[in-house]
């Protein structure tokens, strides 16, 4: 017998919101239902509109607030900023990280049944603003004018937006001057429905330390029109632009690159440094976005790797070989693997950038080349661990299990699946020994942390 469902729709009810959900929605309790509500925060009284009733759970509206958290402040901006990924911006920044250190407890209660281990005070950044190396925007048409910026939530409505508060000033300046550069030459925005026109995304990567820019312009078709005059005035207008290149995605999808990159103008890469290291970034390959955050981060990693030089280190998920090439200091071989060629060709070049010698890098799965590798006969004391947010294949897993490292330092950008795969090792004979949650998405719900697993 199910139970009687106690709100309906568009009924207006006071509330006490108990919770927040790991994508930031205020959680409020009706009789035991739960009614999730976007910017509400715990402790806060409100009146809200119930606009979703949903058998085991439903979604409201925020009409009015009788009760304010200490953690609230004023969004120092408007709506947009919202589609632009500042979820939390209605929590001060203090109130943000305790959000994310919790979340990193919880999931590691709940999903990981792990409760003794220790989890750190999460590392923030002083001035949680602008701080984004990258962005990506989708192109649109709106009454004929064209338009970029961000997609509204759960749509394709995209909002025309100059200004973004996370990423830097080089990469607000970079997006605005090439759109505007883009729309005095006539180029035809890319049409999503009818899959039509010929600019869908604008690309910009900025190194913060040697402050070269990149952009790419991604389109749908093999000629952009006004080439070279779209080139020239790139140039003309962002002095700093070292690279700029053009990716073709003829398909119709949600993804952002096609497989075709060519270089229009300038190098191919651009470079930045993480501490002593140099790194070349290619326009395909994964890099960090947070440049002052990736190097707390890495340090932590290194940390709880404990080198002292004898050992020999698999990085998988390695990118362009960024913690491999930390790692590779303090160890007497690192064995790095990424999907993404293009990633592993940075890696090589990183290494020999840095003159690294005793650091290797493969094209592949890591669920696939490790098993292979560890098939040959070869093995490794400390396993690095960074996966994209879907977490660890579980043919890796059970290859770690098999192969047995000493130690495995495991960097997760979604504690969800981190705490999944930490059950996993656990359960095959490891113990996880801390945790420590790092901010690299400030104004967002995205929560990074590093654990440290060891041989039990
Ligand atoms: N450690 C790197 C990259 C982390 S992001 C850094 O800090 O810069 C995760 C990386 O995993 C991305 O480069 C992505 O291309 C790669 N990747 C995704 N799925 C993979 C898989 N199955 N096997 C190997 N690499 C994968």
């Amino acid at each position: 017998m199910s139970k009687t469902i106690p709100v309906k729709k568009n009924d207006f009810i006071d509330v006490v919101f108990e919770d927040l959900t790991h994508d930031g929605a205020g959680v409020a309790k009706v009789e035991g239902y739960p009614i999730f509500v976007q910017g509400g925060l715990p402790g806060e009284k409100a009146k809200i509109k119930v606009t979703k009733v949903n058998k085991g759970y439903g979604f409201g509206r925020l009409m009015e607030i009788h009760e304010k958290s200490t953690f609230r402040v004023e969004c120092p901006a408007d709506d947009a900023h919202k589609y632009g990924g500042c979820q939390l911006q209605h929590i001060s920044y203090e109130g943000q990280l305790k959000y994310k250190e919790n979340q990193v407890k919880q999931v590691l209660t709940r999903i990981g049944k792990l409760d003794d281990v220790v989890v750190h005070p999460i590392l923030g950044m002083d001035n949680p603003w602008h701080y984004r190396n990258k962005a990506q925007v989708p192109v649109g048409e709106k009454d004929g004018k064209l338009i970029a910026g961000f997609f509204k939530p759960r749509s394709h409505e995209i909002v025309d937006t100059d200004e973004s508060l996370l990423h830097l000033h080089e990469i607000n300046e970079a997006i605005k001057a090439v759109k505007e550069i883009a729309s005095e030459l006539g180029i035809q925005p890319y049409n999503e429905e009818k899959h039509k026109g010929v600019l869908r995304h604008i690309m910009a990567r900025y190194g913060k330390s040697t402050g070269e820019l990149m952009v790419v312009i991604v389109t749908r078709v093999n000629e952009i029109p006004q080439q070279n005059k779209l080139v020239n005035e790139i140039v003309a207008r962002l002095p700093k632009v070292k690279s700029i290149v053009h990716n073709i995605n003829s398909k119709k999808t949600n993804v952002i690159m096609g497989d075709k990159t060519e270089v229009l103008w300038g190098s191919e890469v651009i470079y930045d440094n993480i501490g002593d290291i140099k790194f070349a970034i290619s326009a395909r390959s994964f890099y960090q976005v947070n440049p002052g955050q990736t190097k707390v981060l890495y340090d932590k990693a290194l940390e709880y790797a404990e080198l002292t030089g004898e050992e020999s280190v698999i990085d998988a998920y390695c990118g362009i070989g960024t913690i491999s090439l930390f790692l590779a200091q303090k160890a007497k071989k690192v064995f790095g693997v990424e999907i993404v060629p293009e990633a592993i060709e940075d890696a090589k070049r990183n290494a020999e950038l840095n003159e690294i010698s005793n650091a290797e890098f493969a094209v592949g799965e890591a669920e696939i080349v490790i098993p292979a590798w560890y098939k040959e006969g070869n093995s490794a004391d400390v396993l690095v661990i960074d996966p994209p947010r879907k977490g660890c294949d579980e043919a890796l897993l059970q290859t770690i299990l098999d192969m047995k490292p000493k130690k495995v330092v495991y960097v997760s950008c979604n504690p969800a699946t981190l705490a999944r795969d930490l059950r996993i090792l656990e359960d095959g004979g490891y113990k996880t020994v801390e945790v420590q949650p790092v901010d690299m998405f400030p104004q967002t719900t995205h929560c990074e942390a590093v654990a440290k697993i060891v041989l039990a």
